[in-house]
């Protein structure tokens, strides 16, 4: 009796594998055509400089609308990395939002930040695509920031600190994402060249005193690496005055606005600038 129950939860258990995986081939199918089937788009949300509360850059974030369904980057990015998809999308972005940034023409000029994922950063072509979108978009290098993942540093130092030194010599700026969850030692960061360090949206809308100190630390070892902060996440007021407090130089968050495609970003700038 005991065996066939054993045997009953184990049965359940790889059907409800089994679903998974068929999911995400199902999903994967759709996600090799989305960039053809016109199903992806690229919106970019304001980062503000936290002294004069102007916006001074904006984050792109992938958008994927399928069948009428807006699916979460937080499922289909993961995906594109095992599949190896992510190099040919991440491509996709990186040359759509040169583009737009290209043609705001905004009274201050503002940069875009691209996310970018580990194997792209790493592949040998990657250094190629990039001056290639900056050429075909004439985007000057400064306005471009590519955000990677702190989780990333752990692994393949090497190649990353390579990769990110091609990456200054052509004026492009670097961006650390999510600071603060990716248990990367100091040392490490020492070596590596960045400009902006963004602390993760869990500390920014966590109250407790720990994450102060956190946030606190990090924004001592940012300054003694000559990068400058950005805070993740500010929904309220209170978060933004109490982030204000710690001296964080940028703002990002749903208080100041969304992330929009770049016809609603250039009406947000006029109402606003
Ligand atoms: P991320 O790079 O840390 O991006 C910030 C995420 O926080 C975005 O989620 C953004 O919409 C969200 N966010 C911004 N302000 C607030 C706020 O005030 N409250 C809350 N709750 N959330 C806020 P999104 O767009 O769903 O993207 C999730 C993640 O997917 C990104 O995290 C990034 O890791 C990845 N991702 C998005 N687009 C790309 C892309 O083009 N390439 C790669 N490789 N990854 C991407
Ligand atoms: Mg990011
Ligand atoms: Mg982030
Ligand atoms: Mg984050």
């Amino acid at each position: 009796d005991q065996k066939r129950s054993q045997r009953g939860t184990v049965g359940v258990f790889s059907e409800v594998l089994h679903e998974q995986i068929r999911q995400e081939q199902y999903l994967c199918e759709h996600l090799r055509h989305a960039i053809a089937r016109s199903e992806m788009s690229v919106h970019y949300q304001p980062i503000m400089c936290s002294q004069q509360q102007r916006i001074s850059s904006v984050e792109a974030l992938l958008r994927w609308e399928h069948q009428g369904e807006q699916i979460s980057p937080t499922d289909f990015i993961p995906l594109a990395e095992r599949s190896g998809l992510i190099i040919d999308i991440g491509t996709w972005v990186l040359n759509r939002a040169c583009i737009d940034a290209s043609q705001w023409n905004f009274e201050n000029s503002i940069a875009v930040s691209v996310n970018v994922s580990i194997n792209q950063l790493i592949d040998d072509t990657f250094i190629s695509i990039l001056q290639r979108a900056l050429d075909t978009s004439s985007l000057s290098p400064s306005l471009l920031h590519l955000e990677i993942t702190e989780s990333v540093f752990a692994k393949n130092e090497k190649a990353v600190a390579t990769q990110l030194a091609a990456i200054k010599a052509l004026g492009v700026k670097i961006s650390i994402d999510d600071f603060g969850t990716g248990y990367s030692s100091l040392s490490r960061l020492a070596s590596m060249p960045c400009d902006f360090v963004k602390i993760d949206r869990s500390f920014v809308q966590n109250t407790s005193e720990g994450s102060d100190t956190i946030m606190r630390a990090t924004m001592l070892i940012a300054q003694e690496f000559g990068c400058k902060t950005i805070a993740e996440g500010i929904e309220t007021n209170t978060q933004m005055l109490h982030i204000k407090s710690l001296g964080v130089n940028y703002f990002q968050g749903f208080y100041y606005a969304k992330p929009m495609q770049s016809s609603d970003l250039i009406t947000w700038y006029n109402e606003n600038y």
